[in-house]
Parts: structure tokens; sequence; C-alpha cells
């Protein structure tokens, strides 16, 4: 760049000093200098004004003027830029049309809103699962098209690990997954799925389990009520009979659990929220259980205490909390060897209520921890045909803590106890017992 310019210098100057030699020629040298001057300059506004002129053209895309010297030089390099950034331009736009393309024929429903939830741009599926409209929507904030309260709180609180789940604002019959993921300056991507046929696949098999758990609770009712009676009468009963009716008895009393098991999970988990919504006194519910936990020890008499309680009570369904802490608390003392320490606590701090139970019993392995709120999930297979249990315990514990808007934690190590957690939202305690 430096040695062009150093060569239109150069002609400039050699140009001047043409003019300023004709000039000497007729005796007036500076004349000619100013002539040759004034000359350049006008050359040069001719040069600008069809710069001007090419460039306010919006066909830009046309060929730039000709010409000689740094003007021409001038022109051919602006021509340059200029078809580069056309064909840029061309580039991006064909990308972005494909993208929305791609987009567009995706039967989930993509919207894209800014920082403060206002919308920017959402593909054709959106529109027809939460029915947006072009025409009216731009701009209006997400929350105030879908309005339910639960997708306004997942909005703000900016933790999207977990999908939520939701009916169409415009066709309630879809039920929709929705996932948020922030990208740029917390502006948001959200995916809305459709997953009413999951759902009701979902709803069929709860139905099922439920409805076959109460056509069986009947006949085996009479079944068990039967041995029962043969079982009191033993003696009158012939020998190689007794063992027989024996376990008959005892695997029908299995059956009754897991049916009543069964059905009460379904009933959790259908249930959509709580059934009764009630302040419950958690410190009253927790020495009751252990009352009857220290019953099922029996001989193995296990030192089951009490070690905080809370005067705090928590908003909930009783059964549905009494059957969650009977669970954690009789599987404490099911997997804890005779003799051995359960602490029960009841608990609230800034973040909520917490209800734990620790015991110094068999510990879980890490690798089943993740996996122990899976229906008829255990840790080892071969140990519940000691316990008894039926394998839904904890299926239980966690469904009655998503109907309670908490969550359980379980710390355990194999061979050195373990501890359940449940932990419940400050929004859930409810004031002070008076007594
Ligand atoms: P189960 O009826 O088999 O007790 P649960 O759902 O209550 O079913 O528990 C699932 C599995 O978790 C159990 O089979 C057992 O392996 C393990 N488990 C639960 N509680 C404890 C505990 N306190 N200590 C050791 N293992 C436990």
């Amino acid at each position: 760049m430096e040695q062009t310019w150093s060569r239109y210098l150069g002609y400039t100057l050699a140009a001047l000093a043409g003019t300023t030699l004709i000039g000497l020629y007729f005796g007036y040298p500076l004349y000619g200098l100013f002539a040759g001057l004034v000359l350049y300059l006008l050359w040069s506004l001719h040069q600008i004004r069809r710069l001007a002129q090419w460039l306010s053209d919006p066909d830009t895309a046309g060929e730039a003027p000709q010409s000689i010297g740094i003007w021409g030089d001038l022109f051919e390099r602006l021509h340059k830029l200029n078809k580069n950034y056309l064909r840029t331009q061309d580039e991006l736009r064909t990308r972005i049309d494909r993208i929305q393309e791609s987009t567009n024929a995706m039967r989930d429903g993509v919207i894209m809103t800014n920082a403060r939830g206002a919308l920017e741009w959402w593909n054709g599926s959106a529109e027809h699962l939460l029915g947006f409209r072009r025409s009216t929507d731009q701009g209006q904030y997400i929350y105030n098209l879908i309005r339910t309260p639960a997708f306004k709180a997942y909005f703000d609180s900016m933790d999207y690990r977990e999908p939520l789940e939701l009916h169409s604002p415009a066709k309630p019959h879809i039920h929709l997954q929705i996932q948020i993921s922030l990208f740029g300056n917390n502006d948001r991507l959200i995916v809305a799925k459709d997953v009413t046929r999951l759902h009701q696949l979902e709803q069929m098999r709860r139905d099922f389990v439920s409805n076959v758990s109460h056509e069986m609770r009947t006949p085996l009712t009479v079944i068990s009520g039967y041995l029962e009676t043969l079982v009191d009468n033993a003696d009158d009963l012939p020998p190689k009979w007794r063992r027989a009716i024996n376990t008959m008895a005892t695997q029908s009393f299995r059956m009754e659990t897991l049916i009543s098991d069964l059905i009460l999970l379904s009933r959790i988990e259908t249930g959509d929220q709580t059934e009764n919504n009630e302040p419950t006194d958690i410190g009253r519910l927790i020495t009751q259980i252990c009352q009857d936990a220290q019953t099922l020890s029996g001989e193995n008499q296990h030192d089951i205490r009490l070690e905080a309680i809370s005067p705090q009570q928590l908003t909930g369904d009783e059964n549905q909390l009494r059957s969650a802490f009977s669970n954690l608390i009789f599987n404490a003392v099911k997997y804890t060897p005779a003799k051995g320490r359960i602490r029960v606590s009841w608990f609230t701090d800034h973040k909520g209520g917490h209800l734990s139970v620790k015991d110094t019993g068999a510990g879980i392995d890490e690798v089943h921890i993740p996996r122990l709120t899976e229906r008829f999930y255990r840790a080892d297979p071969s140990r519940h045909k000691d316990t008894g249990g039926t394998g839904l315990g904890l299926a239980i514990v966690k469904h009655v803590l998503i109907n309670h808007d908490g969550s359980l934690e379980i710390k355990s190590r194999f061979g050195e106890g373990s501890e359940f957690i449940c932990h419940f939202p400050a929004e859930r305690l409810a004031s002070q017992t008076t007594d």
C-alpha cells in the first residue's frame, strides 16, 4: 500500500511539474503550477461525485465507476469489499432460511424469547401446539400467553435441569413437556414437546395396575381368611398339611401387603396433589410411628430414639405423610441388625423442614442409591426374603414427597448405616403449635 501511494504521489508531482514547465515555457511558471492544482482539484471533485453517486445507488452490486490513478484503485477496492459483503450477506440469509425451514419442519414447538420473556421468534409447530399468532403475539411476554402459574415459576427459576409438564393453553387435550435452555444474554430457547400419547399410556398403565390390584384384593381376602382359620386349627390337620398351610398363609399375607402397597402407590400417583392440605403435627406423627417401630423390632431390641422435634407443623396430607415416614422408619428397623441404633429427627431451618431417619444398619452400596426409589428395586435381592418387603416402600415415599413439593436425600455407605432425609420447602411449614 505504501509503495502504491508513493507511486501515485510521484505521478501527481510529475503532472504538477509538467504544468509548471509549460507555464515556464510561456514565462509564467507559477500560473502553470496553479493551473495544474486547479485541474487536479476539479478532477478529484468529479471522482468524489462519481463515488457518492455509486454509493447512493441502491443497486450497489453493479459495476463500480472506472478511473485511473488512486481513484481507480479506490473504486476497485470498494467494489471488491462490497461484493464480499453482499456474498456474505447472501450466505447468512441462506443459512438462516435453512435453519428456519428445518425448525419449521420439526414436530416440536421451538420458541425464542429475550431475557425478560418477550417473544422474538417461534416455529409453525409452536403456533399449532401453543396457539401463538404471528400477527399479534410478536414481542408479547410468553407468560401472558401461557398463563399457568407453574410455567411462570419455572421460567423465572433459571433451573431447567428437569422439564415441566403442562396442558396446552390453546388445546387443553394436548399434554406438553416444556424444556428451556439459556443462551446469549440470558435469552431463552424453549422447546415444547407433545407428550399426549405418552401421558395416555402412562395413565393406562396406572389404571391397569390400580384395577388389577382392586380386583385381586377380594379373592385374596377370602383365601387369606380361610387360611387363617386353617392355621388356627392346625392341630386338627394331618402333619404333612401343616407346613404347606403355614407357607400358604405367609405368602398370602405377603400378597395382601403387596396389593395394598400397589393400591396406595397408584392412589398417591394419580392424585394431582395431596388430598388434604392441612397443618400436620409431625412431632406427634413420628412419635406414634416410632412406638410402632419398637413393637416391630420386638426381640431385636433396636434402640429407637427421637433426637429433635421441631414444634413447627407441615401443611400436607397426614395419611400420605404417615405412609412415607413409616416406610422409612420401618425400613431402618428391617435393615438394621438387632440392638442397632435408629435416630429420627424433625427440624427446620431457612430452607424448610427436614425429617431424618438415621440407622447403624447394613448400609447401601452407592451404585444402588440413584435407583432405590424405582418400583421393586432392591439393593440386595436376597435380603427381601428376611424382611418381607414389597419393594414399593421408597417409591411410595418418593411420590408422597413429590405431592408435597419435597425431595428425598439418601446418604449411605455399605456396611456403615444409612440416613434418609425428606426435605420440604419453607412454604409448606405452618405456624408453630400453641401447646
Ligand atoms: P423393600 O420393601 O424391599 O424394603 P423399599 O422400596 O422400601 O423396598 O426399599 C428398597 C430397597 O432399599 C430395599 O430392598 C433395601 O435394599 C434398600 N433399603 C431401604 N432402606 C434401607 C435402609 N435403611 N438400610 C439399608 N437398605 C435399605
